[in-house]
């Protein structure tokens, strides 16, 4: 029997993925490198579905029913790209060639052309939810031709993961709009986590709370709006003890964070596509500051405000003022990176649906939750919203918020407790309610030192000022 699709790549993401796709019915063919992979799979797995096991990218070919579908899981990069010269010659017009992998967008918006003039369907996949999600359901989210998700579609809605009964999977957009959701995704993802940290370190730092007290009182912020995945894992992570030394493991984790790159990718993008994505870049910046250890170690003994707890009623509030200041904060994340695939769609002309994002987001992925099903209502009643900062329900709960989030903020600075997350989404909702903001003052210094011209709130047109004259005539410029 031919095989329905086929997996190249067969470490865990791989491996796991043709397991789903398997144990979902579907006759998988597979194929790694080098073959100890293959045969590992059939001989620990093989009884979970029909498997076709192939030891060379002709065997692997022929295994096929036509258009052939080939799911590429390999490290992304040059990997991706020696794969599919591998695969591309030995296809034939119509077949669909899917890179699951984490490829850059641009990576694949080339593929996809260079593919295309060869008469193959090119489908840059995101897949995200980790190899606990390849196997039991994760979110996907595939660019590519109308035309491939036509075949391709329903196999991978099949191994998605679902809420309630919605696949996890839609088709996003042409060429690399999959890819670039998918970098979105992992930016609003180290955005979100660098936010839970902070309240974490806030929790601990202002209150004197120890992990596991903490840990309690992520569970309850689990019961509410926070509801997420990423809470979840955070409290059972600050409930855990270290077996070897009887410490919060917590306190035994060197504190350096590593990154793989999609955050770096996110807020690249965000600087050439202009849109201020401050949290995104504050997270990825956080990261890269905790593992600068030669300069921590030079600046350690900087001064800095004694750290007292707090007590009394500014104490017994504290916990509640900083769930308010994480939901805030998170709806500023959020609204960013949806202003980022917006600005992407508009830029590559992809059409991308905001609320089948979100849909796709409510399940499989990391930063999985209740709140994406808001986010999915705000845009379906909204398409074109210009942030989800005002859209009725998320206006109302961060206006409710704002008190609490400046007195978290202030208390932060006040001990001496770095929440750039925090910080920065405060700045930007400060920012963009304004009614003037101090960048007239930087314009009219770029005209002082370079002749850049100003515009006028009171009369079109554009003009100079002569800072060199005593007059200082102003003229159109
Ligand atoms: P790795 O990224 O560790 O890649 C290992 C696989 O790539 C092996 O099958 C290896 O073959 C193959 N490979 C490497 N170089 C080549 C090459 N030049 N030619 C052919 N094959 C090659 O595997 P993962 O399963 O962790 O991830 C796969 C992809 O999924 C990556 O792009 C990753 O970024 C992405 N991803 C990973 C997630 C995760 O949680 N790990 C989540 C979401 C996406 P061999 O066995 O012969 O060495």
């Amino acid at each position: 029997k031919k095989a329905s699709i086929g997996v190249t790549g067969l470490a865990v993401m791989g491996r796991n993925l043709a397991r789903n796709l398997a144990r979902h019915g579907h006759t998988v063919a597979l194929h790694n490198r080098s073959g100890e992979r293959t045969r590992e799979l059939v001989e620990r797995f093989g009884s979970e579905g029909e498997f076709v096991p192939a030891y060379s990218a002709q065997e692997f070919v022929d295994a096929l029913e036509r258009p052939r579908q080939i799911v590429i899981m390999v490290k992304a990069g040059a990997p991706t790209d020696a794969v599919i010269e591998e695969f591309a010659p030995l296809l034939e017009r119509g077949d669909v060639i899917v890179d699951a992998g984490n490829a850059h967008f641009a990576d694949t918006r080339r593929r996809e052309a260079a593919l295309r003039e060869r008469g193959l369907h090119f489908v840059g996949t995101g897949v995200s939810g980790g190899e606990e999600g390849a196997l039991h359901g994760p979110s996907i989210m595939p660019g590519g031709s109308a035309e491939s998700y036509a075949s391709l579609g329903p196999l991978l809605e099949d191994i998605a993961a679902k809420v309630d009964g919605t696949p996890c999977c839609a088709h996003i957009g042409p060429d690399g709009a999959g890819h670039f959701v998918k970098m979105v995704h992992n930016g609003i993802e180290y955005a979100d986590m660098q936010l839970i940290a902070e309240s974490f370190d806030l929790l601990r730092g202002a209150l004197g709370l120890e992990p596991a007290q903490i840990a309690d009182v992520f569970r309850t912020w689990n019961t509410g709006r926070l509801d997420s995945y990423l809470i979840e894992i955070t409290a059972e992570v600050l409930a855990h003890t270290d077996a070897a030394t009887g410490k919060p493991f917590v306190d035994v984790v060197a504190d350096a964070a590593e990154q793989k790159g999609t955050g770096r990718w996110t807020v690249q993008i965000g600087l050439d596509l202009g849109i201020p994505i401050s949290g995104i870049a504050e997270a990825t910046f956080a990261r890269s500051l905790s593992g600068h250890t030669g300069l921590r170690a030079a600046t350690r003994g900087l001064a800095g405000p004694e750290r007292t707890p707090l007590t009394g009623a500014a104490a017994e509030r504290f916990a509640d003022d900083v769930e308010q200041a994480l939901y805030a904060s998170k709806v500023v994340a959020y609204a960013q990176g949806f202003n980022q695939i917006q600005a992407g769609s508009a830029e590559y002309d992809w059409n991308i649906d905001l609320g089948a994002v979100a849909s796709l987001w409510r399940g499989g992925c990391i930063i999985r939750a209740k709140f994406l099903d808001d986010i999915r209502a705000a845009y379906e009643a909204e398409p074109a919203l210009p942030t989800l900062l005002t859209s009725g329900d998320f206006r109302k709960a961060v206006e409710d918020a704002q008190d609490a989030w400046r007195s978290v903020v202030s208390t932060a600075v006040r001990l001496g407790i770095p929440t750039p997350g925090f910080s920065t989404a405060l700045a930007y909702y400060d920012a963009l309610r304004a009614d003037r903001l101090p960048a007239a003052l930087v314009q009219g210094q770029r005209d002082y030192f370079g002749a850049h011209t100003y515009r006028r709130v009171d009369r079109e047109g554009v003009f100079h000022t002569e800072w060199a004259t005593e007059a200082r005539a102003e003229r159109p410029a």
